[in-house]
């Protein structure tokens, strides 16, 4: 049996002492009051890479740094890289938090605090499995850390600095533990990611706002054109009308498919968790279908005329809105916002201008469900849970997976401790400390299992 005759890993004693020094900085990337706060955690994190040996320097960015640390154990030895980030969103609405943000507290097994699971707790599971692997041995491969204080302001500096730094950066696979595994009981590791292109529209109509009396009847109407280009996107049945735009879509393979369908969801008690009475999308397509392996195109907000109490008689200059799509593999997003700006402009209703400005975009990925990599991180979590991992998708966009894979060319193994009832991003964010303690050992036994590979 692999790993029989290693040393049992123990979770270092200090372990959530340690996070709690860490949750306690409130390195919130989008505020520039903060940036010490952010640097203070930089330093944090670099100090204790140091401290278990390894080589750590905090790199200066035009932004935030970048934390890169490695330790070397021998040429022969595969190389992980470990992605995480350090910087956390803002903690407002302060009123949703029951305890203060940056004061982590256990309420039932649960660690209260901003970036508890997103990410700091994620990552310092990482940093505590390899201190709990130094205190038995030697590290079982060489190992680098990559630790980023943008991610939640959308990574400005990061895809320069990994190109800079390839060399440096250079590994045989790269691990991200920044997400949620499918369900309390069920050990998940994430094959797919959508993509996202994002665009903003704008109409334009007469010089000024009009009277609608003197005008009305005559003057093109903004917020009607708008509405009519949106609904020119998509039919009754929810498939997106852009030609061309499902061009290229790759269906999830049918084994993947089948053992999404092994998967606890039932539709009625997800539409139950929002409030909603039955699911949208394409017909003939289940669930986890619409929401991981299915392209989508939504309305994200919507402007123009008057919006005040009482009423207004007139009619608008202007109008627009946000519109985004998520992407999928197959799909390009770059070429994806071009046939979707020209589609717009080709159904532009007479009387009004437009205006499509592409915001940004994100490519779609998908990573193999069967390689090496991927069959040490089911035999951790088998290990670790005691019941067989799952692979899953997510319907969500993380860049910096396209990145890696484009610059650095090494696998990519989403390994998700979190779970969405940490509420990330939300007040009261939190993160089971059983979590915690089972991504440290997941993280050491899945270093163990990529050793034993060789
Ligand atoms: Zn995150």
């Amino acid at each position: 049996m692999p790993g029989m005759n290693l040393p049992p890993v123990q979770i270092p004693v200090k372990a959530l002492e340690e996070l709690f020094d860490l949750l306690r900085i409130p390195s919130v990337s989008s505020d520039p009051g903060r940036r010490g706060e952010v640097l203070r955690a930089a330093e944090f994190l670099a100090a204790k890479l140091s401290s278990l040996g390894f080589a750590a320097r905090v790199d200066a960015t035009a932004g935030h740094p970048v934390i890169f640390a490695e330790r070397s154990v021998s040429s022969s030895l595969p190389t992980a890289l470990i992605y995480g980030h350090y910087d956390v969103q803002p903690e407002e609405p302060l009123g949703g938090w029951s305890t203060p943000p940056f004061e982590p507290t256990v309420r039932n097994g649960r660690i209260y605090a901003r970036g508890a699971t997103d990410d700091k707790g994620q990552l310092y599971a990482h940093l505590m499995a390899a201190q709990a692997l130094l205190a038995v041995g030697d590290l079982p491969v060489n190992l680098k850390f990559l630790l980023e204080g943008e991610e939640e302001v959308g990574s400005p500096s990061l895809g320069d600095y990994i190109a800079e730094h390839r060399e440096a950066l250079s590994s045989d696979l790269i691990v991200i533990s920044d997400g949620s595994r499918f369900a309390e009981d069920v050990p998940t590791i994430t094959s797919g990611v959508r993509g996202l292109c994002y665009l903003e529209v704008r109409v334009r109509g007469a010089r000024r706002d009009l009277h609608s009396g003197a005008y009305g009847g005559a003057a093109p109407n903004p917020i009607a054109a708008l509405c009519a280009l949106l609904a020119s996107l998509k039919d009754a049945s929810g498939r997106i009308l852009i030609p061309g735009f499902y061009d290229g879509v790759l269906d999830p393979p049918e084994s993947e498919l089948q053992s999404w369908s092994q998967l606890p969801i039932d539709p009625a008690s997800w539409c139950a968790s929002i409030g909603i009475q039955e699911p949208v999308g394409e017909a003939g397509y289940s669930l986890l279908e619409r929401l991981w392996s299915r392209p989508t195109l939504d309305a994200n907000g919507i402007w123009g005329g008057f919006q005040g109490p009482g009423s207004k008689t007139v009619i608008p200059a202007s109008a627009g809105a946000k519109v985004s799509m998520r992407l999928v593999p197959g799909q390009d997003w770059q070429r994806i916002a071009r046939l979707a700006s020209d589609y717009l402009r080709a159904h532009c209703p007479a009387g009004v201008q437009l205006e499509v400005e592409v915001l940004h975009g994100a490519e779609p990925v998908v990573l193999p469900v069967d390689s090496p990599a991927v069959q040490a991180a089911r035999s951790a979590l088998a290990r670790v849970f005691g019941r067989p991992a799952q692979t899953v998708r997510t319907g969500g966009s993380i860049p910096v997976v396209a990145d890696f894979q484009r610059l650095l060319g090494a696998p990519v193994i989403l390994l998700d401790f979190g779970l969405d009832i940490d509420a990330p991003h939300s007040p009261d964010e939190s993160f089971a400390v059983a979590d915690f303690q089972r991504g440290i050992l997941c993280a050491a036994e899945f270093l163990r299992a990529i050793a034993e590979q060789r």
